[in-house]
């Protein structure tokens, strides 16, 4: 049993070397017929592959087929796989496919395996080793490119989540200030003002409007009166915590939720804003002369809290309205609180003259 087993493995070395040799000696004929068989088979991107390439890539897969048969160095079978995984994955190859392309030298050896091997016992072993050798590269070949189907779809996805991030931040954005838009900061109220109405817990709103934009407009352009809301808009967020909601209103006019935030707290941030605002050179130009100068702009502020009465949140909105629109009557660039106004009458309008955006 020993002897026979030893007889049987020096055998198989013997024909492992033939074999390798075989294969080395007979390169160009395999590789013609190789590249021809994948050339006209079934697989439309061999067939419309460049002849040249097709043989390029089989002989480099044949050079690994004999080196694994010959020494056992699986390097290079190895290297071409690796080669294989990387660029079919991306040109959208099934592994079926390209398994196909590693298994077509099996009708180009046998024939001269056939007419070499004259003993049936080595020849089948001959045509057993080129077998194994071939599995072992599909083998390995379907396992990496599964992995790495799966890391491109990884990828992808990891992609589309981001996008999907990305356009969901635009769609409660403002696009000219990057602060949040009106509809996302009415969403946030209806919270805020739940939150405070079940809790009892203090909540403020600071709607803000800039004076006189419309000379700014009308003495610089739209374009400067564009960078002084952005401006304006970065001090809003500058000027508030990061839990507080600042949004875009309207045209000119900016509002800020502030949660937790009692009657002198919300006096105190519209102050600091006012201020902010007023003394910061909103934007920079020159003159027709040549002579830089800033632009400043002030901004009048409406105050209002949430109190115990409130029915819903446009009642908020409302008594935001109406300080602001006693802030301008009363000289703006102020900040003016609801709760030192005299109670509106129900159903009482605004004012004529300040009327925020609807
Ligand atoms: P007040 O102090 O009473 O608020 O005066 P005002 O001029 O600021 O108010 P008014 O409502 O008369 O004008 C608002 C101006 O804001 C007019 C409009 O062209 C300008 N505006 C609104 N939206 C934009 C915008 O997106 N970009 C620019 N550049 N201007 C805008
Ligand atoms: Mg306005
Ligand atoms: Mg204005």
């Amino acid at each position: 049993m020993i002897v026979t087993t030893t007889l049987a493995r020096t055998s198989a070395h013997g024909v492992d070397r033939e074999l390798a040799a075989l294969l080395r000696e007979t390169a160009d004929a395999i590789v013609a017929q190789w590249a021809q068989e994948l050339k006209t088979g079934d697989t439309p991107a061999y067939v419309e592959q460049p002849l040249a390439e097709l043989e390029a890539d089989c002989r480099q897969c044949l050079e690994g087929y004999e080196a694994a048969i010959g020494t056992g160095d699986y390097s290079k079978i190895r290297r071409f796989v690796d080669q294989e995984v990387r660029a079919r994955v991306n040109q959208g190859f099934r592994c079926s496919e390209v398994a196909r392309k590693f298994l077509a030298v099996e009708p180009a050896v046998w024939p001269l395996a056939a007419e070499h091997f004259a003993e049936a016992d080595r020849l089948a072993m001959a045509l057993w080793r080129v077998r194994t050798c071939v599995t072992n590269a599909v083998n390995e070949f379907t396992d990496l490119y599964e992995r790495a189907s799966q890391q491109r779809v990884d990828a992808y996805v990891a992609e589309m989540e981001q996008v999907n991030r990305r356009l969901e931040e635009l769609s409660v954005r403002d696009p000219l200030t990057g602060l949040y838009n009106r509809r996302y900061f009415q969403d946030r109220l209806v919270t805020e003002f739940q939150r405070s109405q079940r809790h009892g817990r203090p909540l403020a709103v600071l709607m803000v409007d800039i004076d006189f934009f419309k000379s700014v407009n009308d003495s610089y352009g739209h374009q400067v009166g564009d960078e002084i809301l952005r401006s304006v808009a970065l001090l809003m967020v500058n000027q508030t915590r990061a839990t507080d909601i600042t949004a875009r209103y309207g045209g000119e006019e900016f509002i800020a939720v502030l949660p937790e935030t009692d009657h002198d707290g919300a006096l105190r941030v519209a102050e600091k804003l006012r201020e902010a605002v007023a003394v910061a050179p909103l934007h920079r130009m020159e003159s027709e002369s040549g002579e830089a100068f800033s632009i400043h702009c002030t901004v009048s502020i409406g105050i209002a809290g949430y109190t115990a009465g409130m029915s819903d949140p446009a009642a908020l909105i409302h008594e935001a309205d109406r300080a602001l629109y006693m802030a301008k009557g009363t000289g703006r660039n102020r900040a003016t609180a609801a709760w030192d106004l005299e109670p509106a009458a129900p159903g009482a309008a605004i004012g004529p003259k300040h009327k925020t955006a609807g």
